[in-house]
């Protein structure tokens, strides 16, 4: 599904310039649930953004369900971002003046899905996340672990194949960490999407199946 190989990448503040990617190969295969792991400072953001096509790489390879995404046009990275790919964040990046149901339904409010059907969606995907009754709270009324679970609602209303979450439990305590993991193994198993979760967290990275870890822009090893 995803094959990375030699990515550089560098960026450039003022007359200084530093290279963040020095060469990452990974292979990550559909189905797969993957934590990347590795210290603060290490790559991990920057590489998750090149794999969801948010920013550009310099040289190497990187081919998404066989296309390369090397130089694309904006018009089509956003094709394959909405045809490929869900995003979750440390954040939760939900709009604070919309419910959850408005949230969720947002993408497809993109893609030109009629309002009836929109809402009738967004709460089928909450209910998968186990918030049906939460539809008409505000972010403001819920806690961190329900409004990350609004978030991972919101991202595969749009049927990614693979979901790409940085640092998705940075916010959350201990124990809400661990039910949004299940979350997230629970849509992998079920569903068979990618998940590709970026975490500076052991633990976290323990229930995936796979830890990929980074070291001062390089793949270290892989477990
Ligand atoms: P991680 O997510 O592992 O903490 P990042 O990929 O965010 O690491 O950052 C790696 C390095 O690149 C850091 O030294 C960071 O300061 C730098 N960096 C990240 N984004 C930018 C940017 N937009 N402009 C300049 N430097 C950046
Ligand atoms: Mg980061």
């Amino acid at each position: 599904m995803i094959e990375l190989s030699g990515i550089t990448k560098s960026y450039t503040i003022g007359n200084r310039s530093m290279q963040v990617l020095k060469g990452v190969d990974v292979n990550i295969k559909q189905g797969e649930l993957v934590a990347i792991m590795g210290s603060s400072g290490s790559g991990k953001s920057t590489l998750l953004n090149i794999l969801g096509i948010l920013d550009d790489y310099e040289s190497g390879s990187y081919s998404l369900a066989n296309t390369s995404m090397k130089n694309l046009s904006e018009k089509k990275a956003a094709q394959y971002r909405n045809k490929f790919l869900g995003f979750v964040f440390q954040s939760f990046n939900l709009i604070t003046f919309k419910n959850a149901q408005e949230n969720v339904a947002l993408p497809l409010y993109y893609q030109g899905v009629k309002r009836s059907k929109r809402n009738e969606l967004a709460l089928q995907y909450l209910d998968k996340v186990g918030l049906k009754d939460w539809a008409e709270h505000l972010p403001s009324e819920m806690s961190g672990g329900q409004k990350q679970r609004v978030a991972i609602a919101r991202a595969l209303i749009s049927q990614p194949k693979v979901l790409l979450a940085d640092e998705p439990t940075g916010a959350l305590d201990t124990k809400t960490s661990y039910e949004v993991l299940d979350i997230f193994k629970r849509i992998n198993k079920e569903e068979g999407i990618t998940v590709i979760i970026v975490t500076h967290e052991q633990d976290i990275a323990d229930m995936t199946d796979r830890i990929i870890y980074m070291k001062d822009g390089l793949i270290q090893n892989q477990v």
